[in-house]
């Protein structure tokens, strides 16, 4: 059984991270989406609408669930079992910080291996915080980001 996790805020999950979803859904038996809380960061969602948001998103996958956890990634990693983290990347701007931090997961648990996606190329610019620049703005940000996503931002957005 092949066993991956896909960490990440997910704040919210957008049209890059799904194409990531669906491609690692092609190379493992079971992915794990993992919503991660993290104090220091606050995000627009709270951690019930992402994990829902990504749920929907997901829905047409066989073997995709989604979960949250705190603390460490590599401890998560070892309690669901999963041997591989994946990661998409953008672009160079993504690079640096995700090879600092597969080496320093690699370091925690040898185990685990962290394995790089690229961004599909028409969805290499998008990420969660300009969606949300876009949602505070009003404007469309309905080829960015899977449907559910649109009114869940909106109201967060109205109701902040
Ligand atoms: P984090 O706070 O961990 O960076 P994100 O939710 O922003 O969480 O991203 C999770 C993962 O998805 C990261 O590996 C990030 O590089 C990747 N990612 C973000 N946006 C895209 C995109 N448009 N296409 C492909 N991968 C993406």
């Amino acid at each position: 059984m092949r066993k991956a996790v896909y960490p990440g805020s997910f704040d919210p999950i957008t049209n890059g991270h799904l194409d990531i979803v669906e491609r690692a859904s092609l190379l493992f038996d079971e992915v794990t989406v993992a919503v991660l809380t993290n104090p220091a960061k606050r995000p627009l969602l709270t951690l019930e609408t992402r994990v829902r948001l990504i749920q929907e998103a997901t829905a047409h996958l066989r073997n995709i669930q989604v979960d949250s956890f705190s603390g460490l990634l590599m401890d998560y990693a070892k309690r669901i079992g999963a041997r591989a983290v994946v990661r998409g990347i953008r672009g160079v701007q993504d690079f640096d910080m995700e090879v600092n931090m597969a080496h320093m997961n690699r370091q925690l648990d040898e185990e685990v291996t962290t394995v790089f996606l690229a961004a599909k190329a028409e969805y290499s610019y998008i990420s969660s915080s300009l969606v949300k620049d876009i949602a505070w703005h009003g404007g469309d940000m309905t080829r960015f980001v899977p449907d559910c996503v649109v009114v869940a931002v909106q109201s967060a957005v109205a109701n902040h």
